[in-house]
């Protein structure tokens, strides 16, 4: 990862006031020869504050972080932040483009690419750059996923148990302030190359979501997103009021053994939506196998008490897919 980058960003972080403008990576492509890839960065500096980092669109099929944001910034014009926002609504912009989970120029994925490498491909480049010029200056960072085509998620905040006391309280507050309806305090399946693990490792606070999914967006999950940012930017006392939440978050542990998977290809038939309770035992969903009619299905059944915070969105299941997870109240609600 070590080098330097080939990207500029061709507007200034530091000058006060609200821009727009990219980040340039030359590209050179069957149809572009002398082509560029650029990922649009929005900045708002005001008084001497806080540095606040904002991402959507990680994953290019996950609408709520780009619309959150983009709605955000526009509502911004004419107020004076304590602090600074760099926000970059699309930051994989090919998949985003594309509607897909990856980008389609190098199969990258977004958020398995940090701290990334300016010599590998367009996803890692763009990575490094965030890792190298926007993450040393940041004092928090939120990035807004969704479930994207294949996931459906009950709409939440997503953070990690963090050893640091204080590091974990910020965030803890950040969560509060954001208010989806769950905040899940994930046990991530693979961590690695995640944004969320190069920020942590760097001691600061990060929340993700996961605010809806389905490849789609809901009036719900977009304000949810709108809103949620705004009481952060409240939290972190960039900015006197916000709009009020709707209720309190509602705290739940995902551990690895409320994921629940599929050993075959498979027909879904969900039983229980997201954000709704489940009992110990309570079926969730049946698996069945177009290729045998008669055979009766898979059942999946609940591991304990708790909510179905994701399903699968997809009716056509693949061996080794995620189909639900169940998560359960924390012991200690904050
Ligand atoms: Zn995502």
């Amino acid at each position: 990862m070590d080098g330097k980058s080939r990207i500029h960003c061709d507007i200034d972080l530091d000058l006060p006031g609200l821009r727009a403008g990219n980040l340039h990576l030359p590209l050179s492509t069957n149809s572009s020869a002398w082509g560029r890839l650029l990922t649009p960065i929005v900045v708002d500096v005001g008084y001497p504050g806080p540095t606040l980092i904002i991402t959507g669109a990680s994953h290019g099929d996950e609408y709520e972080g780009p619309l959150g944001i983009m709605r955000l910034m526009q509502g911004l014009q004419g107020t004076t932040l304590r602090g600074r926002i760099i926000a970059l609504p699309a930051l994989c912009y090919p998949a985003l483009a594309a509607g897909l989970r990856l980008s389609p120029l190098d199969d990258g994925n977004m958020n398995r690419s940090f701290p990334g490498d300016p010599n590998m491909g367009p996803t890692a480049a763009v990575a490094h750059w965030v890792n190298t010029h926007l993450l040393p200056i940041a004092n928090a960072v939120i990035d807004i996923h969704s479930g994207g085509s294949s996931l459906l998620f009950a709409p939440s905040a997503v953070i990690h148990d963090l050893p640091d006391i204080t590091q974990g309280e910020i965030t803890r507050k950040l969560a509060k302030a954001f208010a989806a309806p769950f905040t899940q305090v994930l046990t991530e399946l693979d961590s690695t190359g995640e944004l969320d693990t190069v920020v942590e490792a760097m001691g600061l606070p990060f929340i993700s979501t996961e605010l809806g999914g389905g490849g789609g967006v809901t009036p719900d999950t977009v304000r949810m997103a709108h809103e949620g940012l705004l009481r952060c930017l409240a939290e972190l006392g960039m900015i006197d009021k916000a709009p009020a939440e709707d209720h309190p978050t509602r705290f739940l542990e995902v551990p690895e053994e409320g994921y629940l998977m599929a050993m075959n290809r498979s027909l879904l038939e969900p039983l229980v939506e997201v954000g709704e309770m489940v009992s110990a035992g309570q079926l969730v969903a049946n698996l069945y196998d177009i290729d045998r009619p008669l055979s009766p299905p898979t059942p999946l059944h609940a591991p304990y008490n708790g909510i179905l915070v994701c399903r699968a969105a997809r009716g056509n299941i693949a061996r080794g897919d995620t189909i639900a997870v169940v998560g359960h109240d924390e012991k200690n609600q904050p």
